[in-house]
């Protein structure tokens, strides 16, 4: 497997710190609003890199942390009039709820930040003993930069005049201006933390090493864990700050490699008619399928910068309707074992690329047209047929994509009252057709189809979807 190190800048061949075992993290949420498209894209992205990892033989332990403490939650809570727990465990309860609606499945361990303090006082404590933190006179204590000669190696940024000088201009007793806060205090009576150094919250940087200390670190190994994840957004300052609280406050480097996804902008005029501005994912899937648009999210690589516009949207559900309508095909037929591996193989194998989705949903396309054209040549062969037979569990395994029954697929669309109408009709038209009341069940059958439906009689049951 080969993944593209963003902090290398190459593409490098994946070796994992233990044989058969991988841990991932990923930077998750900060739970005081909606989620949008953007925390779409990157937990679909690092579900997809968790399979195709299991998919390899890997035994994976992901964790997304949930940030439940942070000034944005405070000050939301405080304008409400609420506690952050009201504010948080409802935010966190609509991410899942979003992220189910796009097929991403739950990371092994989602620590929250208060469930973490523990570990972020042992941090803070240890940064402090190895004279690489400093606490100012009204209690609040920094990272000190300068005193890690490793700092901005991760982000290759070059610290530029006006900030090398602040050190000395700086009048709020930090010792230079990129000094980070590991523990702010606040005063009693605000929302704060109990803390070995008073009261207060932990840094949000401060969060994720310390997350990843207490859940996913390998204790004799040069790195913590094998992958850290996140936007691209969070290589400066987060994941830079990350990175040198855990290499001052431990032995090791924080992750053998790094990936970040790119950013999810929208097209505003095209995307104004149906979805206005917004980025919420909420309101995504008020007007489209969650499946349509993991596979729209997840067509683009990784990598690159993803423009929302409702024209390429439409094209990828044109895309996802041919692998529909080929399980559709296949339904009810039985798979023969060991047909499948080249189609397999070749399918792992792009992914195993650094996630090619574009090399792995065309190979997708040219088993559709192959399959299609095998089963328009059996005709009515059953045995031939097989022959044609591919895995769709595999692609719905690996890509979390194809999972619905393909008739149901094929209604989105339609109206639930409608829905239930039409069940009845069908059920009727059966118990007619068992009585040999083919009057009857000819007219319900009319009936059926001036809903612009049609039907199809298969051994499995009678099955409906649009015209
Ligand atoms: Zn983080």
């Amino acid at each position: 497997m080969y993944i593209f190190d963003s902090v290398q800048k190459i593409k490098r061949e994946f070796v994992s710190l233990k044989k058969n075992e991988v841990s991932l993290y990923v930077c998750g949420p900060t739970v005081y609003d909606d989620a949008h498209l953007g925390h779409a894209k990157s937990a679909l992205v690092f579900d997809l890199l968790s399979r195709v990892l299991r998919a390899e033989g890997y035994n994976v332990k992901y964790a997304r942390n949930i940030t439940d403490i942070d000034d944005k939650i405070i000050k939301k809570a405080t304008e409400l009039g609420v506690s952050i727990k009201e504010i948080t465990d409802k935010y966190t309860e609509a991410y899942h709820a979003d992220m189910a609606h796009l097929g991403i499945q739950r990371p092994d361990i989602e620590p929250k930040a208060t469930e973490s303090l523990d570990a972020m006082f042992l941090m803070i404590q240890n940064l402090l003993n190895r004279g690489h933190a400093y606490q100012i006179s009204n209690g609040d204590i920094y990272f000190d930069t300068a005193s890690d000669a490793e700092y901005l190696s991760i982000s290759h940024r070059v610290q530029n005049e006006d900030e090398k000088q602040n050190r000395v201009l700086n009048s709020n007793e930090k010792k230079n201006s990129a000094d980070f806060a590991l523990w702010k205090t606040i005063a009693d009576g605000d929302i704060s933390f109990d803390s070995p150094f008073g009261k207060g919250r932990p840094g949000w940087h401060l969060e994720c090493s310390a997350m990843i200390e207490k859940h996913l670190t390998c204790k004799d190994t040069k790195y913590a864990i094998d992958i850290h994840g996140g936007g691209a957004d969070l290589l400066f300052p987060h994941h830079e700050n990350e990175a040198a609280q855990t290499r001052c406050s431990t032995n090791h480097e924080i992750a053998a490699y790094w990936m970040h996804n790119g950013f999810v902008n929208i097209d505003g005029e095209k995307m104004s008619k149906s979805l206005g501005n917004s980025f919420f994912i909420k309101d995504a899937l008020k007007v489209y399928d969650g499946e349509v648009l993991r596979f729209y999210l997840l067509s683009t690589h990784y990598r690159s910068n993803f423009n929302f516009n409702e024209e390429d949207l439409l094209a990828s559900k044109k895309r996802l309707d041919k692998l529909y309508r080929l399980k559709k095909r296949l339904f009810g037929l039985e798979v023969h074992s060991d047909m499948q591996t080249a189609f397999k193989t070749k399918l792992l194998d792009a992914l195993k690329d650094d996630l090619n989705v574009s090399t792995a949903l065309s190979v997708i396309d040219e088993m559709i047209s192959l399959v299609n054209e095998t089963l328009d040549s059996a005709g009515k062969h059953k045995e031939l047929k097989r022959e044609a037979m591919i895995d769709m569990a595999y692609i719905e395994e690996l890509l979390g994509f194809g999972l619905e029954n393909p008739f149901e697929y094929f209604q989105t669309g339609v109206d639930k009252e409608t829905k239930v109408k039409i069940k009845e009709l069908i059920e009727e038209r059966n118990e007619a057709k068992k009585a040999k009341d083919f009057a009857t069940s000819d007219s319900l059958r009319d009936q059926i189809l001036s809903y612009g439906i049609t039907i199809m009689d298969t051994p499995q049951g009678t099955f409906w979807e649009r015209v």
